[in-house]
């Protein structure tokens, strides 16, 4: 497999082999490298604050509204992170809750208002929306230079077109911020993407293939055959499917680059609340890889750190629209 570079994957495994060698003399299991989303979120933070004060100097303060409607608690922590992460950075920050009866012809008003708002830089809509509202037609209406998501035709357009420079979408680019941070060079390895979805798994096979990144990159679905063969021979392996620990140690090549995104609740009569957070990835898989994202910590603040710098970009973007 893989070629050494950077840190290179193949380094990844020798690493591996060390910690094995290691780990036999302590007498201790072996464990993958710890791809540490805190930690890198904290680095992206760090750059966007000296961003943040730049603009400021330029007479900007960036500006982001969140629109959620109803009262999910999951998404209502969510939002509530992004909005304290925003207060963190100096980043303004607008949040409008809506009922969940609300007809889509008000939020529809709210985003057509917002995208006329001269001093506003970011709308994201808070996924999901009660059943009766069409996400899509909704992301559809941000307009492209305000579309912090990177969910908007244009933006995702820009991606298909290998143009990385743009509003992408969080949390696919926080996991290739993750791996860049790692220091892992992806050149010529085998990548699979388990999830095709609109905003992780497609977006990610995306980036994964984009130059720069430069994988080999299969994409696995639900229709897919003999998933496990498939994901045992990735170098990297992405898994965005939703399903709680899904991928077991016997999928995983030994010494592979694994990135759970997943973010499911289980139940867990031993937690006082009743359940735990899961990831995609079952833990025995720490035992085999050579790195894996842990749930939570890992994908997670990845993805409010891309939103905020999505948000601090359309703001820059805006001052030189200004100054010209
Ligand atoms: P999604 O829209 O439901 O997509 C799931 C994908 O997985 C689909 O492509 C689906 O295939 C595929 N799939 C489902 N069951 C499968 C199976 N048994 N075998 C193979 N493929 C299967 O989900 P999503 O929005 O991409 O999110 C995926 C996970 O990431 C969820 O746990 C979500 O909570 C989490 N997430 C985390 C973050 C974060 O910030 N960490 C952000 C977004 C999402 P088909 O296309 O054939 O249906």
């Amino acid at each position: 497999m893989v070629r050494g570079a950077r840190h290179g994957l193949q380094n990844a495994a020798l690493r591996t082999e060390a910690n094995a060698q290691e780990a036999a003399r302590l007498r201790r299991p072996v464990t993958a490298h710890r791809l540490d989303g805190k930690a890198c979120a904290a680095q992206v933070e760090e750059d966007l604050l000296g961003r943040v004060a730049q603009l400021n100097n330029d007479g900007i303060q960036p500006h982001l509204a969140v629109i959620i409607v109803g009262d999910d608690p999951a998404s209502h922590v969510y939002v509530n992170s992004k909005v304290k992460t925003c207060e963190r950075l100096g980043i303004r920050s607008t949040h409008v809750a809506l009922p969940a009866d609300t007809d889509e012809e008000v939020l529809r008003a709210h985003v057509l208002a917002m995208n006329q708002q001269g001093d506003l830089d970011g709308i994201l809509i808070q996924s999901p929306l009660p059943p009766h509202m069409d996400e899509e037609a909704l992301t559809d209406l941000i307009h492209p230079s305000k579309d912090v998501d990177g969910f908007h035709p244009q933006n995702l357009g820009r991606l298909v077109q290998g143009r990385t420079d743009g509003l992408l979408p969080c949390t696919p680019s926080g996991v290739l911020r993750m791996l860049a941070w790692a220091d892992l060079d992806l050149t010529g390895e085998r990548a699979v993407s388990l999830g095709r979805s609109r905003i992780v798994g497609m977006p990610a096979v995306l980036l994964l293939a984009a130059k720069g990144a430069d994988a080999t990159v299969t994409v696995a679905h639900s229709r897919t055959e003999d998933i496990e063969t498939l994901c045992a021979e990735a170098d990297v392996l992405i898994a965005a499917v939703g399903r709680p620990e899904m991928v077991k140690a016997s999928w995983v090549k030994p010494g592979a680059v694994v990135v759970d995104v997943g973010i499911n609740r289980v139940e867990d009569a031993s937690r006082e609340r009743g359940w735990r957070l899961a990831g995609d990835v079952a833990p025995e898989v720490e035992q085999v890889a050579g790195w894996l994202s842990p749930v939570p910590g890992g994908v997670g603040p990845m993805t409010i750190a891309m939103l905020m710098e999505n948000t601090v970009r359309a703001a820059e973007l805006r001052r030189d629209l200004q100054g010209e």
